[in-house]
């Protein structure tokens, strides 16, 4: 069985290489070709979390599970918060054949189904990038969504500003764009075109009021029915776009927070990201319009990631089914 180690999993998972296979993994998601379950989560002590994430790519396709740690704790030490592994079956046998490092297939992958969102859903003409957070997924996000936009700016905001400041200088040498930091969560998004939020807050850092008409949202950081980044007043104001309709039904705590308090239906969720990329159904409506793509991360995304690692000469079957 082979092991595929972080290093080889960030020098080939490029962004370019990872873009279209969210995009592909998210159509087949929503053309029902995949077969998933909910993740389970088990609480271990302070605030970690073990999550399980099983899945198939189709009936007669690779499938497999992501076994996942999540200790918040570990970002002031440097260290990835998310840890496990992406273990690959194939479908002849029954074999597992491979097992991926999962903390940076995790990084890699949701940034880039975020890029692949965003290319969908923000305004063409959109320019400024902001990042609500400047951990991991912070720089992978800034990584993947220069690539589907032609940014010429990046505000970066946390609850640090010396953390903020030597984050965007190194997101300044590293992708030669101007970064500069602002000192609250208004101020950052006041003239943004491109809000990722990406952050391990427990309650809202973001209010819909300070949103501007036309703004593309990535709602990244909460990935589980507890912590939300933002307001039911934004969710209330978006055209809402979840990257699972199932999983945002059961797990996507904002959207869960704005039923709770009457303020949305189900039917809010307008799309799955899939549908939007196959054209099922229209995206952005307009130039003023909010849109927001939900990201909960999901097991279809690290399956074919891990595929695209173990096996590149032979794409996921386009019809798994
Ligand atoms: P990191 O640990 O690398 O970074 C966490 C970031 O959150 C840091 O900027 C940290 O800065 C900040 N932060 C922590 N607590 C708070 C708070 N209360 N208010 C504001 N900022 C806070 O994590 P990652 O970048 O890997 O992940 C970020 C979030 O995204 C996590 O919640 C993670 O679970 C989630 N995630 C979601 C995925 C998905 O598919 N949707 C996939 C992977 C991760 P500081 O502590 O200095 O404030």
């Amino acid at each position: 069985m082979r092991f595929i180690d972080r290093e080889e999993v960030a020098a080939r998972l490029t962004y370019e290489v990872c873009i279209p296979i969210m995009r592909q993994a998210m159509i087949a998601l929503s053309r029902g070709e995949t077969k998933q379950l909910l993740r389970s989560i088990i609480p271990l002590s302070e605030g970690r979390l073990f999550g399980i994430m099983p899945g198939a790519m189709g009936s007669h396709a690779p499938f497999g599970a992501k076994l996942i740690s999540v200790c918040r704790d570990n970002f002031a030490d440097g260290k990835q918060s998310h840890q496990g592994l992406v273990v690959l079956f194939e479908p002849e046998t029954g074999a597992p054949v491979c097992a991926v490092h999962a903390g940076e297939i995790t990084a890699i992958r949701t940034a880039s189904a975020s890029a692949a969102a965003t290319d969908a859903l923000a305004r063409k003409d959109a320019r400024r990038l902001v990042l609500l957070g400047y951990g991991e997924q912070a720089a992978s996000h800034a990584g993947a969504i220069c690539l589907v936009r032609d940014l010429e700016s990046i505000v970066v905001w946390g609850r640090s500003p010396e953390r903020a400041h030597s984050f965007a200088e190194r997101l300044r040498t590293k992708l030669g764009l101007p970064v500069s930091t602002a000192g609250s969560v208004q101020e950052a998004v006041a003239h943004a075109d491109i809000i990722c939020t990406v952050t391990s807050a427990t309650e809202p850092i973001l209010r819909g009021e300070w949103v501007r008409p036309g703004t593309h949202l990535n709602l990244v950081g909460s990935s589980y029915a507890g912590p939300a980044e933002v307001d039911n007043d934004l969710v209330l104001r978006s055209r809402f776009v979840a990257d699972s309709r199932e999983g945002v039904l059961h797990q996507g705590a904002e959207f869960i927070r704005a039923r709770a308090a009457g303020l949305v239906r189900d039917e809010h969720i307008v799309a799955e990201i899939g549908q939007v990329l196959m054209g099922e159904i229209v995206g952005r409506r307009s130039a003023e319009e909010i849109t927001v793509y939900k990201s909960l991360g999901h097991i279809v995304q690290d399956l074919a990631s891990a595929w695209a690692l173990y096996a590149p000469q032979s794409p996921v079957p386009a019809h798994g089914i």
